[in-house]
């Protein structure tokens, strides 16, 4: 290495000592996730309608409806999601048909488990998640923004010959 390089080196080496580090003790702290990144999911399952979209569209098979209890009467059909996290690969389709938004992701990730039982959340064990996580804080979730639609297009006019 020439002299020119190592003073180069020393240079970078000094200039790096003054900045603060950018890795995080992790797992007692955690490297804040950008708004729309994917984790766990939630339900807000007093405002799912049961339409079993969520379950139709799941490339993984994460996803089988539930019977709910009759007397609780959340939608007409009575039942509603449960998420088998060992298949659930992320992917936001789910949340994204969610006809209501009713279907929120979390910024939880580490969910790494040796009891792959614990990873098979009914509708409940999701509502609870979310009244944990999400209630109140939707907007921070909502992966899948909908827009607004725009002022509806006439289609093109054919002149009559
Ligand atoms: S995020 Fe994707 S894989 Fe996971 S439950 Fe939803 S649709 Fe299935
Ligand atoms: S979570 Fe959403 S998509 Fe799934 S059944 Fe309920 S309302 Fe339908």
């Amino acid at each position: 290495m020439s002299i020119k390089e190592t003073v180069k080196a020393v240079g970078y080496g000094l200039l790096n000592a003054t900045k603060k580090p950018v890795t995080v003790r992790y797992p007692e702290e955690k490297m804040p996730l950008a708004k729309r990144s994917r984790g766990m999911l939630s339900l807000d399952l007093d405002n799912c309608i049961g339409c079993e979209l969520c379950w139709r569209i799941c490339p993984a098979d994460a996803i089988q409806m539930q019977k709910l209890d009759l007397h609780l009467k959340v939608n007409a059909r009575d039942e509603a999601p449960a998420i088998d996290f060992n298949k659930c690969i992320f992917c936001g389709l789910c949340s994204e048909i969610c006809p209501p938004i009713v279907l929120h992701h979390t910024h939880e990730y580490d969910i790494s488990t040796a009891d792959r039982e614990t990873l098979m959340y009914t509708p409940f064990d999701l509502k609870e998640v979310y009244l944990k996580l999400v209630k109140g804080k939707e907007d921070e979730y909502d992966i899948h923004k909908r827009e607004e639609p725009g002022p509806a297009t006439k289609p093109p006019v054919t002149k009559q010959q």
